[in-house]
């Protein structure tokens, strides 16, 4: 299944940690089939800590949404994320963007992630990789998600 996953971080040596994910990434049942380039935002939700990197990834992998958010976290606790507030600092984030043109709407896990439409952070960078990949709940492109939005949000 080809899969978009969302990169971010805005502690320490954040090009760096992106980086250290997506080759974590590629050392478990995953093969990154295509890269955006890294985009500088301000935090959202709580402006008051460091910028974020954001970028995102082109996947594909046999893993299930399950299974691959499973993945996600377990490199997330690896690169020493710890639990923290909502929208606050961290070393890293991994979120499943899309996972071929399915819906998954479970306790800890929606699909499309239920904020990317909104978040130029997320679509812009995607926008790089999969301008004319269909959002399956909006039935938009990318491209035309990411036309409405700013760099820095909704
Ligand atoms: P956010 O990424 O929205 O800033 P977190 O990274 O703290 O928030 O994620 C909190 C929880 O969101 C995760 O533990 C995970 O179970 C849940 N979640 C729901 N949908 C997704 C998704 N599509 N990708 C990643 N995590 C998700
Ligand atoms: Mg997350």
């Amino acid at each position: 299944m080809k899969v978009y996953i969302g990169i971010g971080s805005n502690l320490s040596d954040r090009h760096g940690n992106c980086l250290r994910a997506v080759e974590l990434l590629q050392e478990g049942a995953i093969v990154v089939t295509a890269r955006s380039g890294m985009h500088q935002t301000a935090a959202w939700g709580d402006m008051s800590q460091p910028d974020f990197i954001n970028m995102c990834v082109e996947v594909e992998t046999d893993l299930s949404p399950t299974e691959l958010l499973n993945a996600l976290k377990a490199i997330e606790t690896h690169m020493g994320r710890t639990p923290t507030r909502r929208w606050g600092p961290r070393v890293i984030d991994l979120d499943i963007l899309l996972y071929g043109g399915l819906v998954v709407q479970e306790e800890g896990l929606t699909i499309p992630h239920p904020h990317m439409h909104q978040r130029g952070f997320v679509l812009l960078p995607l926008q790089e990789i999969a301008p004319g990949v269909v959002h399956p709940i909006l039935n938009k492109s990318i491209e035309e998600l990411a036309a409405g939005v700013s760099e820095t949000g909704i």
